[in-house]
């Protein structure tokens, strides 16, 4: 009798299954059979900051069942075009770490320069990615050195289902609350839910920046991610002065336990306002032995409040670097093998950190520091 009852709601799950498959003919996997429903949280949210040599790869696994009857796969940003297949490889290995198959639920290609973009047609011709998020049409940066990740996203951009969403849009992660505040220049005007309006004091005529020539990055998507209490901002390569204009006069973003440097912790980004309005407890550096790691950025994070380590991906060969105990650096060297820096996230708001290079490991318990995401005063 229990065997049936079991065998008739394996058979009620599969028949919602593929009703579900009929609706949406792009669904290829069906759940096995007694697999969980979808919704169903199966553990915590599992993050891992992918080594690309300083381009950009951030694989986020959801603690939720997802439509397809495993947990759903995020990634912001398949990583570098060269050398080719490399970071395709590197994605693919945090996927079989995670023991999720070898799929892409939803990617962000958060804007198109080829650290960020040129991973992407390398990707796609080994696993399926099901949605994309760009911001749209490029922005033309004369550069030949520019180009090539773009180009190569090209093909692959035609025949992927591709949204280019708006400040406020929902990216539908399974267990997850994901919510763009940058795409293609525009800014998130209005405070994230639970996040109160009001006057926040890192707003006291913050230094803005003359930027660089590279207009692309202002078109970056960025992404505030929540699982219950925990809270994890990456804004990709966004510039200084629209970083400051989520935090200021209004933080429109709330406190966050995780941070991801933008721009790869170079001098273009990071700027003070965002980083001390946001009070991030960890920060993860994308950066690559002379690329990001420069001492501002540094300086910024360490004179932080609530800031209690720095994870980087590389150790920083830059003049001035603060470079973290070498337990918190993934690697050293340009022909690493390219080790990550996995965070496992918990709906208390607390997280474990742990480098892939030596399994050392370190617990940031909720007996520290919670954001307060209802106030910025
Ligand atoms: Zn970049």
């Amino acid at each position: 009798m229990r065997k049936l009852l079991v065998a008739v709601l394996g058979v009620a799950l599969l028949g919602g299954a593929a009703a579900a498959q009929m609706a949406a003919p792009q669904l290829v996997d069906a759940p096995a059979a007694g697999a969980q429903a979808p919704g169903t949280v199966v553990g915590p949210l599992e993050m891992y900051f992918i080594d690309t040599e300083g381009g950009q790869s951030v694989l986020l696994v959801s603690p939720a069942i997802g439509p397809y009857g495993t947990r759903d796969t995020f990634l912001i940003d398949p990583g570098n075009l060269n050398p080719p297949g490399r970071d395709a490889e590197r994605i693919i290995a945090a996927l079989k770490d995670a023991g999720v198959p070898e799929r892409i639920d939803y990617m962000i290609v958060s804007h198109y320069h080829g650290d960020h973009v040129g991973g992407a047609a390398a990707l796609a011709d080994k696993v399926t990615i099901r949605r994309v998020y760009d911001p749209g049409a490029v922005t033309p940066e004369l550069n030949a050195n520019r180009e090539a990740g773009f180009m190569s996203y090209l093909p692959v951009r035609n025949i992927l289902p591709v949204s280019i969403p708006k400040p406020g849009q929902k990216i539908p992660v399974q267990g997850l609350d994901v919510t763009v505040v940058s795409v293609a220049g525009d800014l998130l005007k209005t405070p994230l839910n639970g996040v109160r309006r009001g006057a926040n004091a890192q707003c006291n005529n913050p230094m803005r920046q003359i930027q660089d020539n590279t207009p692309n990055n202002a078109e970056s998507i960025g992404v505030v991610v929540e699982f219950g209490k925990f809270r994890y901002l990456d804004l990709a390569d966004l510039t200084w002065n629209q970083e400051i204009e989520l935090v200021c006069p209004n933080n429109l973003l709330g406190e966050v336990q995780l941070y991801r440097t933008t721009r790869h912790g170079t001098q273009w980004s990071g700027s003070p306002a965002l980083v001390h309005s946001t009070k991030p407890r960890v920060a993860v550096m994308n950066n690559n032995p002379t690329k990001g790691g420069v001492a501002l950025t540094f300086k910024t994070l360490k004179s932080s409040p609530g800031l209690e380590d720095v994870w980087q991906l590389h150790w920083s060969d830059n003049p001035g670097a603060m470079n973290s105990a070498e337990n918190m650096v993934a690697n050293f060297t340009k022909d690493d093998p390219g080790h990550f820096i996995k965070v496992t996230a918990r709906n208390d708001g607390s997280m474990t950190v742990k480098n892939g290079r030596n399994g050392f490991t370190k617990e940031y318990p909720v007996g520290g520091r919670t954001p307060v995401v209802t106030s910025s005063k």
